[in-house]
């Protein structure tokens, strides 16, 4: 495998479920998924080991289950499987572009992929596969981002990649003050300090008790994705 030029050797990309569908839309929109394949192509290619994991507000979160009138536990499974559905897609158009990939569930959904064991995971990033990792922790009341921010330190990725809807931290929320200021650097303690909102809290405090660097980042600005796996100074990054 080519030795790779980033300051990652292995990373934890963070995609939501935001990603799969257009602004404002729910479900899957493959052209985007496509997208998202190939910017995950080039950065395999220079040699970066990748996981992802993979959100499903596209589909479906646990908190909707009010409206839904579905009990919490049971809308938050359906929130899990929702991930899968997504993940199958990224894999499907990971290996249409020719790069090899496995998809790994926290949910035991064995017909469509390989159940989560870390060691099998570890062998997969260190042949180059990009391991795709669904079904968040496999249990209710909990995220994505709680999901991402603990494998990431299981698989000792060099840092948590999380792609969002806006190009990193802010003072104040830039949708709603035009004077907010972007943050290109933090530490762990002055998000606290500034009660800034990067994730939710079980996610951030995993990631600060564990030194893991966070960059968090636009996932729609052009290739944001292949910039941030190279570790170039985009969004904004949080370290101890
Ligand atoms: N979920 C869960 N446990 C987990 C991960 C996810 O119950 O470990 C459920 C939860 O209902 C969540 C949904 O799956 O709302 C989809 O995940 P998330 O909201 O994190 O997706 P994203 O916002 O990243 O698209």
């Amino acid at each position: 495998m080519t030795e790779s030029k980033s300051p990652f050797q292995r990373i934890l990309l963070k995609i939501s479920g935001e990603g799969f569908a257009r602004e404002g839309e729910t479900g899957l929109d493959t052209e985007l998924v496509k997208g998202l394949a190939e910017q995950l192509r080039s950065l395999t290619t220079d040699g970066i080991q990748v996981a992802c994991v993979i959100g499903g507000g596209n589909i479906l979160r646990g908190k909707q289950s009010g409206s839904l009138g579905i009990a919490r536990a049971t809308a938050d499974y359906m929130g899990m499987l929702a991930t899968v559905i997504n993940g199958l897609a990224l894999a499907d158009a990971l290996e249409s572009n020719g790069v090899p990939t496995r998809v790994m569930s926290a949910i035991d959904v064995h017909k469509v992929c390989e159940p989560f064991i870390r060691r099998r995971a570890l062998r997969h990033l260190e042949k180059g596969r990009v391991v795709v990792l669904v079904g968040g922790l496999g249990s209710p009341y909990f995220t994505t981002d709680t999901a991402a921010a603990q494998r990431a330190i299981e698989l000792d990725c060099d840092a948590l990649l999380k792609a969002t809807m806006v190009d990193g931290v802010y003072d104040k929320d830039p949708h709603v003050h035009k004077d907010a200021v972007h943050l290109p650097e933090l530490s762990f303690d002055q998000v606290i300090q500034r009660q800034l909102r990067v994730m939710d809290q079980t996610a951030f405090t995993l990631c600060r008790e564990h030194d893991l660097p966070l960059l968090v980042f636009d996932m729609n600005a052009e290739d944001g994705l292949s910039h941030a796996g190279r570790g170039h100074n985009i969004g904004t990054i949080i370290r101890n």
